[in-house]
């Protein structure tokens, strides 16, 4: 699936449980369908030619820092997409949050996105402003996740309805005046 998900798509009723199990046992069972560490993500720097940055690590950083599901069912549903170029084959442009590697004087750095969809409200989304290190990639993440649960209006508001309600402000000062406080 385009979302990198695996879908089996024809199991007998009484293979359900033992094949859950399994897939338990090698950590493929995680309930987190749709939310924070449910990550779209291209292979970036360790396995593609063309990219500029890391992307997986960046990806397993932010899933250390989100591993709690009862947080990720607080923040509820997320798209984050991450591609290491330009080519975007991770569809940064549609994620909630998307992020792209770019490269700068060899140096890894990731420009951010807020407010992209794929869905039948498609949208792309709009740049936060100057890209941030690779140092601050995933504190960037962790202040937008805050500024969306400070403002937005109950829990059943998306980070996606929340930031087309209040626009890029509040997530853009308290990205990068966190950003540059925790550099
Ligand atoms: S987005 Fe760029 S770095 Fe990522 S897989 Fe595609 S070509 Fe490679």
């Amino acid at each position: 699936m385009h979302t990198q998900n695996l879908v089996f798509a024809d199991v007998q009723q009484k293979d359900l449980y033992p094949l859950w199990q399994a897939l338990a046992g090698i950590g493929l069972a995680t309930p987190n369908i749709g939310l924070l560490t449910d990550v779209i993500c291209c292979p970036g720097l360790d396995f593609c030619s063309l990219s500029n940055a890391s992307s997986i690590a960046v990806a397993e950083e932010i899933f250390e820092r989100f591993e709690n599901l009862d947080d990720q069912h607080d923040i509820g549903e997320m798209k984050l997409n991450m591609s290491g170029c330009m080519n975007g084959c991770g569809h940064h442009s549609v994620g909630h949050i998307g992020i792209l590697g770019v490269d700068k004087k060899g140096e890894e750095w990731y420009q951010i996105t807020l407010g992209g969809s794929s869905s039948n409200d498609a949208s792309l989304g709009d740049r936060t402003g100057p890209s941030v290190s690779r140092a601050d990639i995933a504190n960037a993440v962790q202040n937008l996740i805050e500024t969306y649960l400070d403002v937005r209006m109950s829990e059943d508001e998306s980070f996606l309805a929340c930031y087309r309600r209040v626009g890029m402000p509040p997530f853009k000062t308290r990205l990068y005046a966190k950003v540059e406080a925790e550099a």
